[in-house]
């Protein structure tokens, strides 16, 4: 990486220097909210391009993941090596993974099949997991159990799913906690 691409890389982000704070890639996004840009004609992720600016090359088989869970975040102390199964399990953990015959990740050879019990099964357990979004009124909310909160509130748990991943940026007045705004 020469330092004239790295500085125009940099110029692109929205950086929040605090402890924990995300830097926001400011240019265009892929599905799912992970920046996109063109290297020698090649379309990457941006935080996969802050990994290997920040700490060198890397096996480009293997996927960058977000402490912060944040797609759109390049601060590359919130990114970390990992395998697509680690991916998995990482966003099991997370409470990302909605249903097991569903995930469609880029790299994934399985596409479209169903997935392993193991996985199915930490996929299940995810329900159970915290879930965090902006209500109607601003307020963030976080709970355990989306299915038991969208039952109590009437809500399409699909519809709450998409926004709570960044994949849509409302639902009856819900919005994502870290949709980017682009201008
Ligand atoms: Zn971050």
């Amino acid at each position: 990486m020469d330092i004239d691409f790295e500085r125009r890389f940099w110029a692109r982000v929205r950086r929040d220097d605090s402890e924990d704070g995300c830097w926001v890639w400011t240019g265009s996004l892929m599905t799912r909210g992970y920046g996109r840009l063109w290297v020698k004609g090649r379309r990457e992720g941006a935080h996969r391009v802050a990994y290997e600016i920040a700490y060198g090359p890397f096996d480009k088989a293997l996927r960058v993941l977000h402490h912060c869970d944040n797609p759109p975040c390049v601060r590359p102390k919130h990114l970390f090596l990992g395998t697509q199964l680690d991916n998995m399990r990482d966003a099991a953990r997370k409470g990302r993974m909605t249903n097991c015959y569903r995930w469609t990740s880029e790299n994934n050879p399985n596409k479209g099949k169903p997935l392993p019990d193991y996985i199915c099964d930490a996929v299940g357990r995810a329900h159970e997991r915290p879930f965090r979004v902006r209500a109607p009124d601003g307020e963030v909310i976080e709970g355990i159990n989306l299915t038991k909160y969208c039952r109590e509130h009437g809500l399409n748990q699909g519809g709450m799913w998409s926004v709570i991943n960044g994949l849509k940026p409302h639902y009856r007045g819900y919005t994502p906690v870290y949709y980017p705004r682009i201008k």
